[in-house]
């Protein structure tokens, strides 16, 4: 018996954050899994199911397709350390802090960065990202297609045409928006795209998938000095995830098998309905805010994460406590805001798994009852009656083209 440490006992959260989301029993059950070896035979015919689920996911025939060893910022890492060299030049859409950490790797191999900015709260012009590269050589234009730092999306499409005018790859982040908002890499030409598990695939966290296109494969065959990281090179870890299955390092097998799981769901369901689940709970969940008088700080409904919502903390209110109390008393995780919105905004993640009318609900309740208590003067059930007339109004599909 061992009496210094007890027996791991995590308290059962429901995570209304930017991830981590909550996971599907099934996922749960797959984690529990007996562990191979990772050169097992079995293993490493199994690793090529994750890759067909992925490549569905993703909407891609790429080659490489794969789950990287790391977490979502791992994945920047990877996509932007593999087509960019030492010297050359790109352009980072900045809008909030994710964006933010692509533009810094960029500057570490070092390369020349230019960041083309956009307020919080708001999209980067194209325009502007088409004047600051016009006459000179781009390597790539990055973004992040969910900025979950501000909780805004950016129209994929509009970057990939000025990109196209400047001659350069586009590099996407989706590590917030896979499997939960409309993603279509090779329709809309991506050409490196990566994301994380831990979001609206509600997997554990600790892996970034990447899918890479064949005119990247070309340029990192073409590259002058080798990547200057030897975890994130993405060709030997290619050796092990392509036909050879050559050891590069030990993958997280539990992981993989978690995100097989996970996957399987995604695909289950449907990427249309799933798109429809989150967009339709999102919807209810803001007229419920704003019933509450918890206003959007995206103020651009077209802008608006479906994923992960920003909203202004009401005048007067403590950000710390609200939160503590939703977690102390509900069991409910929300998170605050970054750097300068740091006190000022709460961000509620419905992605995957937690993404479900009981939780949007249950969130406006418990949060009503925390507001209340807080002082707030909210007329109690608003939030509540808002969204389940949101519900009841529905029915348009709410994600634009989505099929019924
Ligand atoms: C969460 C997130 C990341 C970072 O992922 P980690 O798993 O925390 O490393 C990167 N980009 C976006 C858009 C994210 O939402």
């Amino acid at each position: 018996m061992n009496d210094v440490i007890g027996e791991l006992t995590p308290p059962q959260r429901l995570m209304l954050t930017p991830g981590p989301s909550c996971m599907d029993p099934r996922v749960y059950r797959a984690l529990a899994a007996p562990l191979v070896g990772h050169v097992d035979p079995w293993f490493t015919e199994m690793m090529s199911d994750v890759q067909i689920l992925l490549r569905r996911v993703f909407q891609t025939k790429n080659r490489i397709t794969f789950p990287i060893s790391a977490s979502g910022s791992g994945g920047i890492e990877a996509a932007v350390m593999n087509p960019l060299e030492a010297g050359e030049e790109c352009i980072v859409c900045v809008n909030g802090a994710f964006s933010e950490r692509m533009a810094i790797i960029a500057e570490r191999i070092p390369a020349k960065v230019t960041r083309v900015e956009a307020p919080l709260g708001r999209t980067v012009d194209p325009q502007d990202v088409l004047r600051a590269g016009k006459g000179r050589k781009i390597k790539f234009v990055g973004l992040a297609h969910g900025e979950t730092s501000t909780g805004v999306v950016q129209r994929i499409d509009d970057y990939r045409k000025v990109a196209d005018e400047l001659g350069a790859l586009l590099v996407v982040d989706t590590v917030a928006t896979l499997a939960g908002i409309p993603l279509d890499v090779d329709g809309q030409r991506i050409d490196i795209c990566f994301s994380g598990t831990q979001k609206a695939i509600s997997a554990p966290p600790g892996m970034a998938p990447i899918t890479v296109n064949a005119r990247v494969e070309e340029l990192m065959r073409a590259r002058k000095e080798p990547v200057r990281s030897w975890y994130f090179d993405l060709t030997p870890t290619m050796s092990y995830w392509g036909q050879e299955r050559t050891y590069h390092h030990t993958p997280p097998i539990s992981l993989i098998y978690a995100l097989r799981e996970a996957l399987r769901l995604v695909l289950e369901e449907g990427l249309d309905a799933r798109c429809e689940r989150h967009a339709r709970n999102q919807q209810a969940m803001i007229a419920g805010l704003e019933a509450m008088g918890v206003m959007p700080l995206v103020s651009n409904p077209a802008d608006r994460l479906v994923t992960v919502t920003a909203v202004k903390i009401p005048e007067g209110i403590d950000d710390g406590k609200v939160r503590q109390q939703l977690l102390n008393e509900f069991n409910i995780e929300i998170s605050g805001g970054f750097g300068a919105l740091k006190g000022k905004i709460w961000r509620v993640g419905l992605m995957g798994y937690s993404s479900q009318k009981g939780n949007v609900l249950l969130f406006l309740a418990a949060l009503e009852k925390t507001l209340l208590d807080q002082g707030l003067r909210v007329s109690a059930g608003a939030g509540v009656a808002a969204a389940i007339h949101s519900y009841q109004q529905a029915t348009q599909p709410a994600v634009a083209g989505a099929k019924k």
